[in-house]
């Protein structure tokens, strides 16, 4: 976080006092950063000067369900007057889904981020690309609220910075975080209860989809590229949904001779859904870019609208690329 967020920080919190009607969203797709800031920042808006909601742009995958205050992500109609929206881990619009309308709708925009390729879309940009997640953020935004962090939205923050560091072994880890990560245990969270739930949950149809995808492996270059996909047929075969793939491109790019892993998707006949990962050389967020995705260095993202094996090659030949 550089001099500016601070500052930043403090601005926003001038529009949080001034405002009525304010609505927190994040990206579709949901995942535990996104979830857990979201959360963290609604409950303490809520201690903060009460009257906050949180827009649903998309269904919440069960392992975050255990989450306080989870019931507060609802539907919520567009007519509505909205005065400000605060927008959290989400690089650009469109990735707000439905979002996306509240934002154009809203006075204001508040983008609170840590996405190397974010697009700054809002009226204030708290975007810091050195934070390992936007719970790093959203923690430091609520202490400058002056808000007691309590055991709920503790849980919530812990949930955001484990999931998006791999639990602290991602290079996006820093000091900050087990700085952060200490206070938050201060306030006596059940960890080992968080852990087993977002870690130690798996079912049997998610164990299943992960053997029959494994099996779909192919390396590149020596293996240093390897590529996995999932497809709705995989899906309706161990009754799993899209959600039950989160693990799998870890767990290639795991494998010692891999630098880069792809995971594929496939979300629609013509839509194919790309994860990639990287370990040590390559700017995974560079190549998602080119096809309108982002992210970051080491992890991102990207939607190609064409058929699996044709986005396969289009993924491949632009990862191989990378590599000259
Ligand atoms: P994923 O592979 O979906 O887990 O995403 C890896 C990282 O890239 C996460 O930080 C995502 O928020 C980001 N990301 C994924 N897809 C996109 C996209 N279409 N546009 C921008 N960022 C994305
Ligand atoms: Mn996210
Ligand atoms: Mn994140």
């Amino acid at each position: 976080m550089n001099n500016s967020t601070g500052i930043l920080m403090v601005e926003a919190i001038e529009l949080i006092k001034r405002y009525d009607n304010i609505y927190l969203v994040s990206h579709v797709q949901p995942d535990g950063d996104n979830i857990g800031s979201t959360l963290a920042l609604a409950k303490a808006i809520e201690k903060f000067k009460g009257g906050i909601k949180v827009i649903k742009v998309d269904d919440i995958p069960s392992d975050y369900q255990f989450l306080p205050g989870i019931d507060m992500i609802k539907n919520y109609d567009i007519n509505e007057p909205i005065d400000l929206l605060i927008s959290l881990d989400s690089s650009d619009l469109n990735r707000l889904g439905l979002g996306k309308e509240f934002a154009r709708k809203a006075k204001r925009v508040i983008n609170i981020d840590h996405h190397i390729t974010n697009d700054n879309f809002g009226d204030i940009n708290i975007v810091s690309p050195s934070s390992a997640a936007t719970g790093e953020i959203v923690y430091e935004f609520i202490k400058k609220m002056a808000v007691d962090i309590d055991k709920d939205i503790a849980t919530c923050l812990y949930t955001a910075i484990s999931t998006d560091t791999g639990s602290f072994i991602y290079s996006n880890t820093t000091y900050k975080t087990h700085l952060i990560v200490a206070e938050l245990l201060k306030v006596g969270i059940d960890v080992e209860t968080i852990n087993i739930n977002l870690y130690q949950n798996r079912s049997m149809a998610r164990t299943k989809l992960f053997i029959d995808s494994m099996n779909s492996l192919e390396t590149y270059l020596e293996g240093k590229v390897g590529v996995i996909a999932v497809t709705q047929e995989m899906l309706k075969a161990y009754d799993a949904k899209m959600e039950d793939t989160e693990g799998l491109i870890s767990f290639v790019r795991g494998i010692d001779s891999i630098e880069v892993a792809c995971l594929l998707k496939e979300i629609d006949k013509n839509e194919v859904k790309v994860s990639l990962r990287s370990k040590k050389r390559i700017d995974v967020s560079r190549i998602c870019n080119k096809f309108n995705g982002g992210g970051h260095i080491r992890a991102a993202g990207c939607t190609i609208n064409e058929r699996l094996p044709v986005t396969k090659d289009i993924i491949l030949e632009e990862i191989l690329m990378n590599f000259r």
